[in-house]
């Protein structure tokens, strides 16, 4: 068998392979993750404004909130928390 000759789709997808290499390799590894920090004492409730006892990570942000809506959420927390920071006075 031999392989069919190139086409211009294959010529423009070469193309855009090459301008996406580039464009690739023009990008600085300069991000780095940030670990979440726990709550601080000045960091309140987004459901109550008590004070924050638990940092929710989430896809799209991050939400704090105090025990007892920490506790009140704890299923659905569970179930979308990237991650669950306590509070380092959380007891
Ligand atoms: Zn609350």
């Amino acid at each position: 068998m031999f392989a069919a000759p190139p086409t211009g789709n294959d010529q423009r997808c070469a193309v855009v392979v090459a301008a996406y290499r580039e464009r690739r390799s023009a990008v600085t590894p300069t991000l780095t993750p940030t670990k979440p920090v726990p709550p601080s004492a000045a960091d309140r409730c987004d459901r109550c404004g008590a004070q924050a006892k638990v940092r929710v990570v989430l896809s799209g942000g991050d939400l704090v909130f105090c025990g007892h809506h920490a506790r009140a959420y704890d299923a659905t927390i569970r179930t979308v928390a990237r991650e669950v920071v306590p509070s380092e006075s959380a007891n």
